[in-house]
């Protein structure tokens, strides 16, 4: 069995050999046998189902419960030659009919299906009239009522055992903890379901976390060394998004904005670009990132702190899917403590709750000050342990200093107790730093015993020292007064001098701004650069021609292979990993003449595809100078198609420029001066020389005719 599974790894999937413990789930499924899977994201789960689908006798159902997720499935078995069907509401009644009579007549490999679908009584007899090769429930952690992606439809899942008892089921989840892992047994019966259990290490993820100084500055110098590269920036608000996202827009960053707040439509053409363009930085609230399954995903960069470790890991984990390298990092300050307590404090729920959250986000807070490897830190909290420090996160990498802060911290806590627990840490660093302003003044603060005491250390090292003791427990927030710092029932030892206390020191900021080892965006370098270009935009080229992601085609690590190891015949391409059989067919010869020396034709956006992506940008609000930047065209070539999606009635002119209302009556006015027919732009440009781009008049012009012809 294992042997023509190995084949079906080669002849169609195009990999060498398996990874983890994927062969001895595709023998247990295979055989017959019932299993639970839990792997980590990029792990491999689809192939734990899919080479079992091959391999057996019948139509192979997979339970899904993301629409774009089953579309990009299909779309890659369809690369593959493996003949796949998603059944969705996309599908119009004629389409699902014909559908129908493909499944009949077994024609159809993997079936991929959303729970509520399935278990519709009409659905489960026309399967039951089928042979049925195996079930396989994707993201199996929707059946947990604990969790945060709870489908009450994946309850019903269980009821397939009954209905179909000799059809193996396998599923499968990256969600590591235990309680989840029981719910999933239980609830879908799968009592006799063989457990295999991944290691939930990401060794491709280099992990690294800076105090938050001056963000934006830290974020820029982080993206910088990654230009070219796609990945994710977390904010916490849909605001910050979206002052984060014109700001690196107008750094020159490709960047796009996604949160709830924007249209449906908007939001779903932003993920669309996301994952069939190369290079985009999507700046998201945790909206974002279900079912994402873009597997070159380069960074994931967090402004903000996550409210726990599971949404940490969750959210990091979207880097890398690929197994390159891929990068994690994080700023984080007092201010997102500050932020993050007062949520909760507003949210529902019962004080037990409450406490749970509170737990959870200690735990991400000491991750954030961990003075050890983070992974070893991080895998701990998932009862996962790494023997040795990693040597692939920040921790590793530069050595963490610690030093003594016993007699400071015990000054800190005492500005707080002296001040009367109600200042926040600029009033303390103040006071500690003998700062004589109108504030300290007026609340009496310069007749203090604390007062100048600290003058021998810098505010930074101040600031630093009160996160700390907030990460620790040492120092709490209050949140019934106005956010300031107060003691904690844990902090009296320390300042009894029964304990001492060692904390991390902060990194100089240049060496803060620095992300990972190695940037990913430097695995090409040199002279390979340019040959490394020519496979990307071939592989652009027939994902556009093919109506799919690039990814689809090949992922990075088979482009990045072809380049380091030159095939020059069909024979040695169909070596390289990720090169099946049907790819090789197609595809072969194309990317053997770009390795050749050949061009790959340049790709660029046709106008109506670009002017379909200002409007939109437009819509969202960006001005004429972002969208340049974004679109990376000139700001004439804008205007132009600006006034092109005026004059269609596709924009309107407020959409279109936010000019102060005067002037748009002056310039309308100079339109419409004459009579009858409104002037060329030519006509009036003398008159606005200097104050108003060009552009703008002919964006005016072409609302005046619109209107006049209505
Ligand atoms: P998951 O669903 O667990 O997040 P995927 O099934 O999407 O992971 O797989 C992640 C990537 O790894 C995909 O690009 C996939 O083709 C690739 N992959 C999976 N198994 C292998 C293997 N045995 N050899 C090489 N690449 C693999
Ligand atoms: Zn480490």
């Amino acid at each position: 069995m294992l042997e023509q599974a190995q084949r079906v790894l080669k002849d169609v999937f195009g990999y060498d050999s398996f990874r983890g413990r994927q062969g001895a789930i595709i023998e247990r499924v295979a055989r017959g046998g019932d299993a639970l899977v839990l792997m980590p994201t990029g792990g491999g789960k689809s192939l734990c189902y899919q080479v079992p689908a091959l391999l057996r006798d019948g139509l192979a159902i997979v339970v899904s419960p993301l629409i774009a997720l089953m579309e990009d499935q299909v779309a890659t078995l369809d690369e593959l030659g493996v003949p796949a069907a998603a059944l969705n509401s996309t599908l119009d009644a004629e389409q699902q009919r014909a559908l129908a009579v493909r499944l009949r007549q077994g024609e159809i490999k993997l079936l991929y299906l959303a729970p509520e679908r399935l278990v519709q009584p009409r659905m489960l007899s026309f399967l039951q009239q089928l042979n049925i090769a195996l079930f396989a429930i994707d993201e199996a952690h929707c059946v947990s009522q604990w969790g945060h992606d709870f489908r009450p439809e994946y309850l019903q899942l269980g009821q397939l055992a009954q209905l179909f008892p000799d059809v193996p089921r396998i599923a499968l989840t990256a969600t590591a903890d235990k309680r989840t892992r029981e719910e999933i047994v239980n609830r879908l019966e799968l009592h006799d379901a063989e457990r295999f259990l991944s290691s939930f290490d990401r060794p491709n993820i280099f992990y690294r976390i800076v105090p938050k100084e001056q963000p934006r500055k830290q974020l820029l110098a982080f993206l910088t060394e990654r230009k070219g590269d796609a990945g994710i920036v977390y904010c916490l608000s849909r605001k910050k998004v979206d002052e984060v996202c014109a700001y690196l827009v107008g750094q020159g960053f490709p960047a796009l904005p996604y949160h709830a707040g924007l249209p449906a439509e908007l939001r779903a053409f932003h993920q669309k670009r996301f994952l069939n363009e190369e290079g985009l930085i999507m700046v998201a609230t945790i909206a974002f990132g279900m079912g994402i399954d873009k597997p070159n995903v380069r960074y994931v960069a967090h402004l903000d702190l996550p409210k726990s470790l599971e949404a940490y890991y969750q959210e990091t984990g979207r880097a890398g899917r690929d197994g390159l390298p891929a990068d994690a990092w994080m700023a984080y300050g007092l201010q997102d403590v500050l932020m993050l307590k007062q949520m909760m404090q507003n949210s529902e729920g019962d004080e037990r709750h409450k406490r749970v959250e509170q737990h959870k986000l200690d735990a991400m807070l000491a991750l954030c000050e961990e003075t050890r490897c983070r992974r070893q830190a991080l895998l701990a909290y998932f009862d996962e342990v790494l023997p040795q420090p990693c040597g692939h996160c920040d921790n590793c990498v530069d050595g963490v200093q610690t030093w003594d802060a016993t007699e400071p911290a015990r000054q800190a806590l005492s500005a707080v107790y002296r001040t009367g627990q109600r200042y926040g840490v600029g009033h303390l660093v103040d006071v500690l730093l003998g700062r004589d302003n109108e504030k300290v003044r007026g609340a009496g603060h310069e007749r203090l015993a604390v007062f100048g005491v600290g003058k021998d250390r810098a505010e930074g090292e101040w600031r630093s020292l009160y996160r700390q003791l907030v990460a620790r427990g040492l120092a709490d927030i209050d949140l019934e007064g106005y956010g300031g710092l107060r003691l904690t029932d844990a902090c009296r030892p320390l300042l009894r001098g029964e304990v001492s206390l060692e904390l991390r020191r902060d990194l100089k900021p240049q060496a803060v701004a620095r992300g990972g080892a190695s940037p990913a965006s430097q695995l090409v370098r040199g002279e390979e650069r340019e040959r490394w270009e020519a496979l990307r935009a071939l592989r652009r080229r027939l994902a556009e021609e093919h109506g799919v992601p690039p990814y689809v085609i090949f992922p990075d690590s088979t482009l990045l292979e072809m380049l380091r190891s030159q095939p020059t015949s069909l024979a040695e391409m169909a070596r390289v990993s990720g090169v099946g059989a049907r790819k090789l067919e197609r595809y072969g010869a194309a990317f053997l003449e770009v390795l050749a020396g050949g061009e790959g034709a340049p790709a660029r956006a046709p106008v109506a595809d670009l002017r379909h992506e200002l409007v939109s940008l437009a819509r969202a609000g960006m001005t004429p100078a972002q969208m340049a930047g974004q679109l990376n065209c000139s700001e004439k070539n804008v205007y132009t198609l600006l006034a092109e999606a005026i004059a269609a009635q596709q924009l309107s002119l407020e959409q279109a420029l936010d000019l102060p209302f005067e002037l748009l009556s002056e310039i309308q006015d100079s339109f419409l001066d004459g009579e009858g027919e409104l002037p060329p732009v030519s006509e009036i440009a003398e008159q606005f020389k200097g104050r108003v781009p060009e552009g703008v008049l002919y964006c005016v012009r072409a609302a005046l005719q619109s209107e006049f012809e209505l």
